[in-house]
């Protein structure tokens, strides 16, 4: 028990990045004065948080948790915990990082707590978190877009978007000690060298589309600041905040929206311009946990009840990828439920029953997005990678394999990318659950080499020894290799 206490205090020293910002925001009785411990001793288990007043337990599930064997281990604990009347509540790394305000808002329901909006989060002491990189301040020089947005939520954000109220390049001359590294004259932006930093500076511009759907023409270079929000998508993200006092320009009601969790476009016309503008508000949904706002949802109906379909698909397939790189199952949801897949086809698509996002984060996949998109019949519409095409072709031949027995789907499996192996449970769920449960960490100790060295010569039998010590070893995991050279002996008769 002494070791326990140990270990918990050795963790409590070694907080990964999520249980830190999870810890800052629950800590000191700061959440409605309920009083945390973390790293916490229950019986034989550490918990990673707990609210003992109110029987609440925390846990974060990251790389630790994804270990199989932690997995068993996981259920037994969770019933121990159980039983002693605590609930538990999981979150996902990636729920801390990109969704932090979904997670306030889910403990607010589990700890009872009747708080509409939730308190924005101070600004931290000597503020511009995000903003005091690049260290150049101007009265015309705004933080603009996302950065603005990012510090007021109190989220990181490593983008920093800047804009000249005028022209950004004859600006950029006048700099004391910058190095003009590249000038794009038609979009007034310029790209500088400032205390070894690179910066990138626009100009305040206003934009058309003459062709809706495809990207926009400038139409004024060093437009006033407030023409250059309007350009924008969304009125979080029409902010700009001076560099030399720090103050906040908010001509569209920003401010409010973030107080209320809201999206809300700038104007009637503005998914009919770029509809890729419904995936944005998708992807900060799920990112911050809000909603559209009810007007906007109208818009949003009604676009999706007449799309142009004339329109850069390049645009949308990085939107796509975007959103569902996040691995969040509520964004398939809504992107399935809103009608909004039917930007790439008119094709009909129901959403599957098995929520394999978990699966995703359990096997790290790199390539997120496609195991979603690529479920809908019909991406012709989408510029895919090779890769990306692979992982689609392969799930297709897929749903027309038929995997009889274990040995099966093994070699499968194993032979395609693993996103298409996940986006088969939405078809068949058992067999992928099988596969990852008892076969995918399966693997012969015995090469090639160990063969050779037995003074079998290299030929066919060889694959067809593989295949039969393959399925001697999914009936029997525990053969070690002195087992699988002894099949050997027996196989070619040594
Ligand atoms: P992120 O944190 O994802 O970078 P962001 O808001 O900074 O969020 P960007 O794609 O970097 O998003 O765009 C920067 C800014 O440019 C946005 O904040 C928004 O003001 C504007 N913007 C981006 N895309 C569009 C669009 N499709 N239509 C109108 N304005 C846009
Ligand atoms: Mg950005």
């Amino acid at each position: 028990m002494k070791k326990l206490t140990q270990t918990a205090r050795i963790l409590r020293k070694n907080m990964t990045e999520q249980e830190y910002k999870l810890w800052s925001l629950i800590k000191n009785k700061q959440f409605d004065g309920c009083k945390f411990l973390r790293q916490y001793v229950i019986g034989n288990y550490i918990v990673d948080f707990v609210c003992r007043e109110k029987k609440v337990i925390i846990e974060i599930d990251g790389a630790q948790h994804n270990i199989n064997k932690n997995i068993i281990h996981d259920e037994e604990r969770t019933k121990f915990l159980e039983k002693l009347g605590y609930s538990i509540i999981r979150f996902w790394n990636n729920d801390i990082d990109y969704n932090i305000e979904g997670v306030y808002q889910k403990l607010q329901e589990v700890l009872n707590i009747n708080n509409q909006h939730p308190p924005l989060p101070l600004p931290r002491k000597g503020g511009d978190d995000n903003m005091n990189i690049i260290g150049l301040k101007d009265k015309n020089l705004y933080y603009i877009g996302g950065v603005v947005r990012d510090e007021i939520l109190g989220t990181k954000n490593f983008d920093v978007d800047l804009t000249y109220d005028g022209d950004a390049i004859e600006f950029a001359k006048t700099i004391d000690g910058a190095e003009i590294l590249q000038i794009n004259e038609p979009f007034g932006t310029v790209k500088i060298k400032y205390n070894n930093k690179n910066i990138d500076i626009a100009s305040t511009r206003s934009e058309d589309y003459p062709q809706k759907g495809h990207l926009p023409v400038v139409k004024k270079i060093g437009c006033s600041l407030k023409e250059d929000v309007l350009r924008r998508d969304f009125t979080i993200n029409a902010m700009a905040k001076t560099t030399l006092t720090g103050e906040i320009s908010d001509y569209t009601g920003g401010l409010s929206d973030i107080k209320n969790k809201k999206i809300r476009v700038l104007h009637d016309e503005s998914f009919i311009d770029d509809p890729t503008r419904i995936l944005r508000a998708l992807k900060f949904s799920v990112r911050f946990g809000f909603e559209l706002e009810e007007h906007t949802q109208h818009l949003q109906k009604k676009y999706l009840e007449n799309i142009n379909y004339d329109m850069s698909y390049k645009r949308l397939q990085k939107e796509l990828k975007e959103t569902f790189d996040l691995n969040s199952w509520t964004a398939f949801e809504k992107f399935v439920n809103e009608k909004i897949y039917k930007l790439i086809s008119q094709e009909e698509f129901e959403l599957p029953k098995y929520d394999f996002s978990k699966l995703i984060s359990k096997y790290e996949s790199d390539n997120v997005w496609i195991i979603y998109i690529g479920l809908l019949p019909d991406i012709s519409s989408l510029p895919l990678s090779k890769n990306e095409n692979k992982i689609v072709e392969s799930f297709k031949v897929l749903k027309n394999t038929s995997l009889e027995s274990d040995f099966d789907i093994y070699k499968t499996f194993k032979n395609i990318p693993i996103e298409s192996v996940i986006m088969y449970s939405s078809i068949n769920p058992d067999i992928v659950e099988q596969y990852f449960e008892n076969l995918h960490d399966i693997k012969l100790q015995i090469t090639g080499k160990d063969l050779k060295n037995l003074g079998v010569e290299p030929s066919e039998k060889y694959q067809e020894f593989f295949d039969f010590v393959l399925r001697k070893k999914i009936e029997n995991k525990d053969l070690n290799l002195s087992d699988e050279i002894n099949l050997a002996r027996e196989f070619f008769k040594l």
